[in-house]
């Protein structure tokens, strides 16, 4: 996993890519208390508290597209079969 820091609430997390679909992300107590959406009740209700950050996905995807986290297994790779 490596350190990434939300763009928009300034929020560092540990991102690992394993594949395009699959990320894991990993929250310690300074990160939430950073996020303005982690922590907050997603939908009014106690005890339902979200766990996903709308900017630090948007800032991951950012991220893996420059090539700054990568995806341990960004496969299916569409290769071209080539017959000699
Ligand atoms: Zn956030």
């Amino acid at each position: 996993m490596q350190p990434l820091q939300c763009t928009e609430c300034g929020a560092r997390v540990l991102v690992q890519k394993n594949s395009w679909e699959h990320t894991s992300v990993q929250w310690d107590d300074t990160a939430r208390a950073h996020c303005r959406e982690i922590g907050t009740t997603g939908d009014g209700r106690p005890g339902t508290p979200r766990k996903e950050c709308a900017a630090l996905t948007a800032s991951i995807t950012r991220a893996v597209e420059a090539g700054a986290v990568p995806v341990r297994d960004p496969g299916p790779v569409p290769t071209p079969v080539v017959v000699h």
